[in-house]
């Protein structure tokens, strides 16, 4: 739900790492964070060593979570999986996939990897921090690292989806019963139940009157595991459900067209007139862009009759396109993540369809009722 959105940070193994907006409050907070924890336990240090240090912990722990994250994608690009995005928000990280994993012992060995990859940080912390003492600026720093890092990589063992716990469950409950869909329920099952049980606990918290605080961080973490844990399962079902069907099957192969040396008021009419939304647009025979709904909306009312498709469309260097082949479930992905309704679908360099968002959801409600009607 944040994957590849907000800053471009940089690449690492050709993997693009995005910064979400809901990160951005988070280093601040946890510097603060560890600025009260370096005063209370070096009560001798100065106010700016404590600041200076919290901050550059913080940076340093979620440079851990890049890693943790690196551990997951090293393992699946070794599968030859396409990881897509790495990005930073809120809660932690999370490495798109492009693709499920065709066989259990992958999907373990992925899921597997970011732990383990916090653990070996955890280990080059302490070993960083040995020779220091305790403390020492970098003695201290280090060694809470390699304890942030190990809770990193314990807490991600927390057998429910969407954590690496639920996706190593997945895996043993895939490997046993063979069916992928049973298995993604199992694990999403646990995850909701862990997700009900970290809300009671943080309800309990609170009646008991703990720290409201961390009651309600409680109910929070369990509030998002519960939202995460029933998308996760949902995405799968909308992936089976889309399983074996390409651009192809799903486009329209009418292609509504327009000039663009017409007016916008000329291309509504035409919208009206079809009840057609988007068009390609021509000039001199050639395809020059596209336009929608969307391209109008900014335009003022009055300047509709004096303005150009050509100036409001979208020039063809930065239309989305598909390959008539490319397969269903990854271009509801790529439309979501570039919010974008309608991509024209290519084949040997022609356009030879179009395939729309609403026809894809129609194409999932259908299948999903027949399927409902065969079990029951
Ligand atoms: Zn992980």
């Amino acid at each position: 739900m944040f994957s590849g959105s907000g800053l471009k940070l940089g690449r690492v193994l050709g993997i693009p790492i995005y910064l979400n907006w809901t990160w951005y409050p988070t280093v601040p907070l946890f510097a603060v964070w560890l600025a009260e924890q370096f005063s209370a336990a070096h009560p001798h240090w100065t106010l700016t060593q404590d600041w200076v240090l919290g901050f550059l912990a913080s940076l340093l722990l979620f440079g851990s979570v890049i890693f943790h994250e690196l551990g997951h994608s090293a393992v699946a690009l070794r599968y030859k999986l396409p990881v897509l995005s790495i990005t930073l928000f809120v809660f932690g990280g999370m490495a798109a996939i492009g693709r499920d994993p065709d066989r259990p012992l992958q999907e373990f060995n992925i899921a597997i990897a970011g732990p383990a990859a916090s653990f070996l940080l955890a280990l080059a912390f302490l070993a960083v921090a040995a020779p220091f003492p305790a403390s020492s600026m970098v003695g201290a720093v280090c060694s809470y690292l390699a304890e942030l890092n190990a809770l990193l990589g314990l807490f991600n063992l927390v057998p429910g989806f969407p954590l690496d716990g639920g996706r190593v469950l997945r895996a043993i409950a895939w490997a046993k019963t063979k069916d992928f869909r049973r298995a993604t329920q199992v694990a999403s099952w646990s995850g909701q139940t862990i997700a009900y049980l970290l809300i009671l606990l943080g309800v309990v918290a609170a009646v008991e009157g703990q720290a409201w605080e961390n009651a309600l961080w409680l109910v929070f973490i369990g509030w998002f595991l519960l939202a995460a844990a029933q998308q996760s399962y949902a995405q799968v079902a909308v992936k089976r459900v889309l399983d074996g069907l390409s651009a192809a099957d799903l486009m329209s192969a009418e292609l509504p067209t327009i000039d663009r040396s017409l007016s916008l008021e000329d291309y509504l009419h035409e919208v009206l007139r079809t009840g057609r939304r988007c068009h390609l647009v021509l000039g001199n025979n050639e395809l020059v862009g596209m336009i929608t709904l969307h391209n109008v909306r900014h335009i003022p009312r009055e300047d509709w009759a004096n303005t150009s498709i050509q100036a409001a469309m979208l020039p063809k260097s930065r239309i989305e396109w598909v390959g008539a082949d490319e397969p269903a479930a990854g271009i509801l992905t790529r439309m979501q993540e570039t919010d974008v309704n309608q991509m024209p679908v290519l084949r040997d360099g022609q356009v030879v369809g179009m395939v729309s968002r609403e026809a894809m959801l129609r194409v999932i409600q259908t299948r999903l009722q027949i399927e409902r009607l065969a079990h029951s």
